[in-house]
């Protein structure tokens, strides 16, 4: 059998990933997820980057899910004139919350558009413009208008982000634009939903009655069919602040560590990174690290050695996926971007520096019933040499636990329903097993699903399974069997 890799790899999708070609070589060389950004593209461009993720699965024989990216509430900038405006050390200039740009001599009026943004900022705080590049400091404020001191200077194009760090701000996660968006990814079937600049467990919530409403005023999803799944994006310190509430509430966590090291500091991502992956694991929720983990290679074949011990570091942390953004969005290499961070995954996971000591369930407390059971598999499998455990179960509750201990061994997930099929995709280690006919009884399901793994050559003949299941089959509930087949 072809070794596995067990950590999952997010891909970025974007021009330089849009043919069913590439998408299909990426697949091969282990992409698992296809993000779609919402930040940029159209509805027609993402149409059918969706559409093209599918047919290039379909080519390769595996499951790929998708995952929407709402762009959030981002603060950015107005229309600027055509090449920017040049911003001079020294100089200042005003940020103005209403009207155009307008140039009169030395004095600059910037627009940015966030009616309340006096509010966010006191006298002398530190703003940061296009992702950091530049840094002003605020003079005097009013109503409307913020005067600001330019400490490092650039040229500040249109749209260009910006950011106040330490600081919360009074806003809705989702905006009309992620209305419209988040509409639209409903139609599509997408199979994850990322929501950014979460702050609170609330702003979870109230997107999650979102989707509800939709989905019934538009009759987008039957009763019995699995939920979109809603992946918080952690960037703003309120969200780091309010993180155990979030992680309750979520399926699963994005450390979106890009914005989150201008909000918080840079030097104070690492320790985060570690510090929420330990929280996910503990919750058994997948928990993806993403940005510039292999950012040279947008124009080099080649990654740095640090973005090498950085996707390392994240596997060792037990992240369940590490993500490429503009590597396979816009990079000369999407391709071989993810066939090298297939690599480093590997070595990385033949090494003992990523195991989880065994037992490692129970310094959670006081475990359920469930995570018990769970647990009891694992040893199993370890103490019988198994080749894989296979778990059966309608609910996704079963897998989490499983794959949360981190067995060395393939966790095939049975699933009658296409899309839980790719949902569990997210899962560390996880390889979803789609069976078309429902089974009566646990033997049944047992013998169909040890079936399909050897019909798709995921083990060997003869392989030792250790299956965790639900009995009776087809209800609801956490898994009650655990049984050693072959
Ligand atoms: C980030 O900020 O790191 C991130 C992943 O979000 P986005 O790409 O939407 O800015």
């Amino acid at each position: 059998m072809a070794t596995q890799k067990r950590t999952k790899i997010v891909a970025t999708l974007g021009p330089a990933s849009e043919s069913v070609s590439v998408l299909a070589r990426m697949m091969r060389n282990g992409m698992d997820i296809a993000r779609l950004n919402f930040s940029h593209g159209t509805h027609e461009h993402h149409e059918l980057l969706i559409k093209r993720v599918h047919q290039a699965a379909r080519k390769v024989g595996k499951t790929v899910a998708i995952m929407q990216d709402l762009s959030g509430p981002k603060l950015r900038v107005g229309e600027l004139p055509e090449g920017g405006v040049k911003l001079t050390r020294g100089k200042e200039f005003l940020f103005r919350m209403k009207g155009a740009f307008e140039q009169n001599g030395d004095a600059l009026a910037i627009p940015l558009p966030v009616r309340h943004f006096p509010r966010f900022v006191k006298r002398g705080a530190k703003i940061l413009l296009d992702d950091g590049k530049m840094e002003v400091r605020v003079v005097s404020k009013g109503a409307h208008w913020v005067k600001v001191r330019v400490m490092q200077g650039g040229t500040l194009i249109s749209h260009k982000g910006v950011n106040i760090p330490h600081t919360a701000i009074l806003m809705s996660p989702v905006t009309a634009k992620d209305r419209a968006d988040l509409l639209f990814g409903l139609q599509q079937g997408v199979d994850a939903v990322a929501v950014s600049f979460v702050q609170s467990a609330e702003d979870i919530r109230s997107v999650r009655s979102l989707i509800t409403r939709y989905e019934k005023r538009y009759r987008l999803r039957s009763a019995d069919r699995p939920e979109v799944k809603i992946i918080a994006k952690i960037e703003k310190p309120s969200g780091v602040e309010h993180f155990d509430e979030i992680l309750e509430e979520v399926d699963g966590i994005l450390i979106a560590r890009g914005d989150l090291a201008l909000e918080v500091g840079y030097e104070q991502v690492p320790v985060l990174q570690k510090e929420l992956i330990a929280k996910c694991l503990m919750k058994s929720k997948p928990v993806i690290v993403a940005t510039q983990m292999l950012d040279s290679m947008t124009d080099l074949p080649v990654p740095t050695r640090a973005e090498v011990s950085d996707v390392a570091n994240a596997v060792i942390d037990h992240a369940d996926c590490v993500m490429l953004s503009q590597e396979s969005a816009v990079g000369k290499f999407p391709a071989e971007t993810v066939e090298r961070m297939r690599d480093v995954i590997l070595e990385t996971e033949r090494s003992a520096y990523d195991d989880i000591a065994l037992g490692h369930v129970f310094s959670m407390g006081d475990p359920s019933d469930e995570e018990a059971i769970a647990a009891s598999a694992g040893l199993l499998a370890r103490m019988t040499d198994a080749d894989g455990m296979l778990v059966a179960s309608l609910s996704s509750a079963a897998v989490r636990l499983v794959s949360h201990q981190r067995e060395e061994l393939p966790i095939f997930a049975i699933t009658e329903d296409p899309r839980r099929e790719r949902q569990l995709v997210f899962f560390w280690g996880v390889t979803p097993v789609f069976l078309s006919s429902p089974a009566r009884n646990v033997e049944e399901l047992m013998t169909n699903a040890l079936r399909a793994v050897k019909q798709r050559k995921l083990v060997k003949k003869n392989a030792k399974l250790v299956v965790v299941a639900r009995q009776p089959v087809g209800k609801d509930g956490p898994v009650n069997v655990v049984q050693l087949v072959q």
